[in-house]
C-alpha cells in the first residue's frame, strides 16, 4: 500500500506535470472510481496539488477539488507531451523543454507503472490539450477519486479525523496527546491509526520500531514519552530517506527483468525475516501485530511489556493492561 512517501511522491510528480493545462477530455472505465460528473471537469484547469496524509487534492480553477485516495493498489502515470504550464516556459526553465514527451508514474509499484496503458488496471483517463494524458490504476478498486467544492474538503470524515502530519517539526505535541488516547493498543496499531498520525504504514512502522528497539505489540501505556518521540523521529526519518530516494516510482521500479526495484532498499527490517539484523546481527523475524505482518529484530527489540525507554528501560510505570497483553507467539 503506498504510505505517505509514496504518495507524497505521486503529489510532487502531479504538481510537475499537471498543473496548468486545460482538460480536454475525461474517461472513466470503471464508474465506482471516480464519484461526480466527469464531463464537468472539460475545460478546466488544475491550479495546484497537495496531501494530507495519505490522501491527494488537485485543486482545480474553478473552486472544486478532484481528492484522490490510492488505497492498497493505486497509482497514477503520466505519459505524453510536458504540461505548457509556467514552469515549462521561461529562460529559467529545468528539465525536457515544453513539448518534450514525458513519461512519469509513481504509486503502487506494478508492471502498469512502466507498460502500455490503458491496460486492465486503468480506471479513469484525464486527458489534456496537446494530448497528454494522466493514467489512475487500481488493480484492487479499493482507490478512489471525487469531485467536490474545496470548502467540503476538510469535512470529509478521514480528513477532519486525521492525526497531525509526521514530516511537521511541531507534530509531537499532537502525536503524543493522540497517542496517549491508545493507552491499552499495541504501539504499532496506534502508529497505523491515521487519527493518531498521518501516512504511516506497515513500512514505516516496522522500521521505525526498529530503530528504537520497541517491539511492536508494546502497549502505549508502557512506552515513555521519551520514546514515544523518538519513535515518531524515527519514522519521520526514514520517510524522508524514502522520498529522497524518489518513493515507488517507475524510475526505480523494474521487474520486467525479474529485478526487485529500489523502493525498499532503505528498508532494514520490512521484508527481511531471515536476513541478520544490520545492529546485531540476529536474524530478522515476521510476526503478527495488530493482524498485520510484522518484521523484527527480537534481540533488539525485546518484548517488555511493564515498560519501555525509562532509565535503563527499567523505568517505564506498570499498567493494569500491559498484563493483558501476551507476547506474540512466533
Ligand atoms: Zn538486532
Amino acid at each position: 500500500m503506498p504510505e505517505l512517501p509514496e504518495v507524497e511522491t505521486v503529489r510532487r510528480g502531479l504538481e510537475r506535470l499537471v498543473i496548468g493545462s486545460p482538460i480536454a477530455a475525461v474517461a472513466v472505465l470503471a464508474p465506482a472510481s471516480l464519484r461526480g460528473d466527469p464531463a464537468s471537469l472539460i475545460g478546466r484547469r488544475f491550479v495546484r496539488a497537495w496531501r494530507r496524509g495519505k490522501v491527494l487534492g488537485l485543486d482545480l480553477d474553478d473552486g472544486r477539488c478532484l481528492v484522490a485516495h490510492l488505497k492498497m493498489t493505486g497509482q497514477m502515470v503520466f505519459r505524453g507531451p510536458r504540461a505548457a504550464g509556467p514552469r515549462a516556459a521561461g529562460p529559467r526553465a529545468v528539465g525536457p523543454p515544453a513539448g518534450g514527451a514525458e513519461a512519469w508514474g509513481a504509486g503502487h509499484p506494478n508492471d502498469s507503472l512502466i507498460g502500455s496503458l490503458p491496460d486492465n488496471s486503468t480506471r479513469v483517463i484525464v486527458e489534456f490539450a496537446g494530448g497528454a494524458r494522466l493514467y489512475f490504476n487500481d488493480q484492487r478498486k479499493f482507490g478512489w477519486l471525487a469531485l467536490m467544492p474545496q470548502s467540503q474538503v476538510t469535512a470529509i470524515p478521514l480528513l477532519a479525523k486525521m492525526g497531525p502530519e509526521p514530516l511537521d517539526a511541531g507534530a509531537w505535541p499532537a502525536a503524543r496527546e493522540r497517542l496517549r488516547r491508545r493507552r491499552r493498543s499495541p504501539i504499532k496499531a496506534a502508529l497505523l491509526d491515521q487519527s493518531v498520525v498521518a501516512g504511516i504504514g506497515n513500512i514505516y512502522a516496522d522500521e521505525a520500531l526498529w530503530a528504537s528497539r520497541v517491539h511492536p505489540a508494546t502497549p502505549v501505556a508502557s512506552v515513555t514519552d521519551r520514546k514515544l518521540k523518538e519513535l515518531l523521529t524515527a519514522a519521520a526519518a526514514v520517510m524522508e530517506l524514502s522520498l529522497s530516494l524518489g518513493g515507488s516510482t517507475d524510475r526505480n521500479y523494474v521487474d520486467a527483468e525479474g529485478r526487485r526495484g529500489a523502493y525498499l532498499d532503505f528498508a532494514k527490517v520490512f521484508r527481511r525475516q531471515g536476513q541478520p539484523c544490520p545492529r546485531c546481527g540476529q536474524p530478522i523475524i515476521k510476526i503478527r501485530v495488530a493482524g498485520r505482518g510484522t518484521h523484527l529484530c527480537p534481540r533488539c527489540q525485546r518484548w517488555r511489556p511493564n515498560g519501555i525507554g525509562g532509565k535503563g528501560d527499567k523505568g517505564g510505570r506498570r499498567d493494569k493492561s500491559a498484563r493483558l497483553e501476551t507476547p506474540p507467539r512466533r
